[in-house]
């Protein structure tokens, strides 16, 4: 059993910590949220008052913050990982960074002689509760087998990509292609409601038909089809649009650095910022939906909008 060190305690982090401890490990979780720390406490984990106090005799140290800003906050930061972490320790970041944020970690873990992974996660939140998970490790391959069956603790797979950055960038093209699909079967169902098809109906047909995806058949964007799905319990929980907008982003920025054409992960993307600034941007990204069905024209079959 390990001494572990949990910090970013949200929609991913708390149950992924909770398996950990469920698992028997001794886990201390740090998040800038109190009432974060206090669901954790109440699983079975142990509080940590700062950054510093849950890394200080941890083995592995794990990371689930929302973007860039806030991972260079934990680690570079005054008190933050890097200055209380040893050589003896294995940094784990599993939060969607993209590439040159995590290799920009690496390189300074390496000049500090610490060991830093990239091992960010597939899933969604669903998969996170399961204990279903599948990460995606870049780094030293050594210290991906060490903390393999830790990993396997809050997963089903652990995919060695290569070279430090190499997890991120399998991460984001996996996510580009997530977002777009999610765009495509949000449009179907705004369709669908405009047709004045039964939704029921055509999930049951796309469902096992040739639409059928993860973003269909298990976190359909239509309220009260799917049960576990983010969309049947108010778009709350699941996967924030702001973060899948940060990754589409992420996508568009990797693909215009390295010349890659990717026109319709744009406009994709361009969706997902429409529909945050339409103050949607904490609620779980299906919530596309509604926004496309609150922003649709009225057409001359359907002259009034859809309440
Ligand atoms: P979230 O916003 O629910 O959780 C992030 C947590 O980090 C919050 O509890 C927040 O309070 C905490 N935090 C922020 N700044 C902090 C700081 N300085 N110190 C300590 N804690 C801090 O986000 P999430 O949905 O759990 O996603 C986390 C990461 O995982 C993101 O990078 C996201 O893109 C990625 N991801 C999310 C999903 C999903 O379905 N939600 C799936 C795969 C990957």
């Amino acid at each position: 059993m390990k001494s572990i060190a949990f910090i970013g305690l949200g929609v991913m982090g708390q149950p992924m910590a909770g398996h950990l401890v469920r698992a028997g490990h001794f886990v201390k979780g740090f998040d800038v949220s109190a009432d974060a720390v206090s669901t954790f406490v109440r699983a079975g984990g142990h509080a940590a008052s700062s950054v510093s106090d849950a890394v200080k005799g941890a083995d592995i140290v794990f990371t689930m913050l929302p973007a860039a800003r806030q991972a260079f906050e934990v680690y570079e930061g005054d008190g933050g990982i890097f200055s209380a972490a040893d050589s003896g320790q294995i940094l784990v970041d599993s939060s969607t960074l993209g590439v040159p944020p995590v290799q920009r970690l690496h390189e300074e873990a390496k000049r500090r002689g610490l060991n830093f992974l990239d091992v960010p996660v597939t899933g969604a939140s669903p998969a996170a509760v399961k204990g279903t998970l599948v990460f995606i490790a870049g780094g030293d391959r050594k210290f991906v087998d060490e903390i393999e069956p830790v990993l396997l603790n809050m997963g089903s797979k652990c995919v060695y990509a290569g070279a430090a950055g190499s997890g991120q960038a399998i991460k984001i093209c996996n996510n580009m292609a997530a977002g777009v699909i999610k765009t495509a079967i949000c449009e179907a169902f705004t369709l669908v409601e405009k047709l004045g098809i039964d939704p029921k109906t055509f999930f049951e047909v796309a469902s096992q038909g040739s639409a059928q995806s993860f973003a269909l058949n298990v976190l359909c964007p239509y309220p009260g089809i799917v049960d576990n799905a983010p969309s049947s319990h108010g778009y709350r929980g699941g996967f924030a649009t702001r973060l899948m907008l940060k990754d589409m982003m992420l996508a568009c920025e990797a693909a215009k650095l390295h010349g890659a054409s990717v026109p319709v992960t744009e406009m994709a993307t361009k969706m997902f910022e429409a529909c945050a600034d339409h103050g949607y941007g904490d609620l779980d990204n299906a919530v596309l939906l509604k926004y496309l069905l609150e922003t649709s024209p009225p057409g001359p079959e359907n002259p009034e909008q859809p309440s």
